[in-house]
């Protein structure tokens, strides 16, 4: 938990998110034009604006599902023991899944969580990040869809939180300490 004071700096606008969530929809729907009814999971928590707004883009039979993995706690580090905190409530046997995820930064979690949904034996599991930090990974791992590539930095907004705190911002901003001289805005 953090009481230094920060500003938010916007970095992808809530316009941008949309535009993008639109490109993906049918990217995702041509996969799965022929799918009786995909089941779409989220990550828990950081997922949730995004999941809901790509599933009310996608012209499909839908369910949705969560799933919860252990990766930060509140500071901002990755831990590297990921665990299933909240298993999914159905079955994915022979099912066509979509695992959404806000972001791929270390590796970790994808690949655990694509090793745990996996091992159910889905028809196809296919997994979608709004963000991708491609300079932090530790371990190799791709998304089947990406929104957006970001620098190395810490973000918030659109669902996605600082302490728990900014998951309602409607956009992507990073963080910056205002307490530290060097990232002190400039004095106007
Ligand atoms: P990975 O296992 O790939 O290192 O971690 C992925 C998880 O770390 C994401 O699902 C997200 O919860 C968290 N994470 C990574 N980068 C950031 C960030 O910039 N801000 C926040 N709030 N969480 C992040
Ligand atoms: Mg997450
Ligand atoms: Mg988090």
């Amino acid at each position: 938990m953090s009481s230094r004071p920060y500003v938010i700096d916007q970095l992808i606008s809530a316009k941008s998110i949309a535009a993008r969530i639109e490109e993906l929809a049918r990217e995702i729907e041509a996969e799965f034009v022929d799918t009786d009814k995909l089941v779409v999971v989220g990550l828990l928590r950081g997922s949730f604006v995004f999941i809901a707004d790509l599933v009310r883009e996608l012209h499909l039979p839908v369910e949705v599902d969560f799933l919860e993995a252990s990766s930060y706690g509140n500071a901002m580090k990755s831990s590297r023991e990921v665990r299933i905190l909240k298993d999914l409530r159905g079955e994915i046997e022979g099912r066509d899944v979509l695992v959404v995820e806000d972001i791929i930064d270390t590796g970790h979690t994808m690949t655990r969580v694509a090793a745990f949904l996996g091992a159910r034996n889905p028809k196809r599991l296919r997994t979608i990040c709004l963000l991708d930090k491609p300079a932090r990974r530790e371990v190799a791992y791709k998304a089947s869809w990406t929104g957006f590539e970001i620098p190395d930095k810490f973000v918030v907004g659109y669902g996605i939180d600082f302490a728990q705190r900014n998951r309602n911002l409607p956009y992507i901003g990073t963080v910056r300490f205002i307490d530290d001289p060097q990232d002190a805005p400039e004095a106007v």
